[in-house]
């Protein structure tokens, strides 16, 4: 069972929430033709976990980190499948980052380990979307990471029982060629382990998402590049780039 929120209006913004009449929920399967995919959760914040994979810190030159290394993107960033990912005309390098996305449950603080699953609904694909030449010169990564549609997120939600984490790939391609590949197990810090580090000084509320890093192979986009985040038993997350038009 794969979940959607989706839209028969297609004025309705990818940072709606439930409130809103002209979302829907379904499964894939009931999901209409000429729907349009909306993302599949709604967090109140999207935390992220940078370096998380050994090959991808070497290849950006960085230490491996010795406890998880968190950062935040803005709800406004938010996306779903099919929409344009918008490259600012204050950046002039964009890079994919094909993630396994995570969704809470319910509200998590104080969370050990060994209970941390039972705080998790399921599973999305995340590409975090980063302005790589504004990440390096800002010193913080707030403005690289933070763009309008720089957080991609669906197409789906696989509950969490239904998805077997240590034996799924994950895969990036640009323009149809693979570019990144990993698997949730060559994590350095474990979803269990995030959660923990996280919720240690953070409440997690439904909904929340964690994007859990980036495996090896990141890389540039171009203008006009077709982006898909492809995880076995979610899905592909598909977007197109587009230039800022201002
Ligand atoms: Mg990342």
């Amino acid at each position: 069972m794969r979940l959607v929120r989706y839209t028969l209006d297609p004025a309705t913004r990818p940072t709606a929430g439930d409130g809103d009449p002209a979302v829907r929920r379904a499964t894939v399967e009931e999901m209409p033709v000429s729907a349009q995919l909306l993302p599949p959760c709604t967090p109140s914040k999207i935390v992220c976990v940078g370096r998380n994979y050994a090959e991808h810190a070497r290849e950006l030159g960085n230490e491996t980190p010795k406890e998880p290394l968190i950062f935040l993107k803005p709800p406004s960033s938010l996306i779903a499948s099919g929409d344009a990912i918008v490259w600012p005309a204050i950046s002039q390098r964009v890079d994919f980052e094909g993630e396994l996305g995570v969704v809470m449950a319910r509200r998590a603080r104080h969370v050990r380990q060994d209970q941390a699953m039972d705080y998790v609904l399921g599973y999305t694909c995340v590409n975090d979307v980063t302005a790589r030449d504004l990440q390096k010169s800002d010193g913080q990564w707030t403005r690289g990471k933070g763009f309008d549609t720089f957080c991609a997120v669906g197409p789906c939600l696989t509950p969490k029982e239904e998805l077997p984490i240590d034996s799924i790939r994950l895969r990036t391609r640009v323009d149809g060629v693979v570019r990144q590949e990993g698997s949730p197990r060559e994590m350095i810090f474990s979803i269990a382990a995030i959660i923990e580090f996280v919720t240690d000084f953070m409440t997690l509320e439904p909904g929340d998402l964690i994007a859990t890093g980036t495996p090896p192979g990141v890389g540039s986009l171009q203008p006009g590049s077709t982006v898909e985040v492809d995880i076995e038993g979610i899905g592909v997350l598909r977007n197109t780039v587009i230039r800022e038009e201002r």
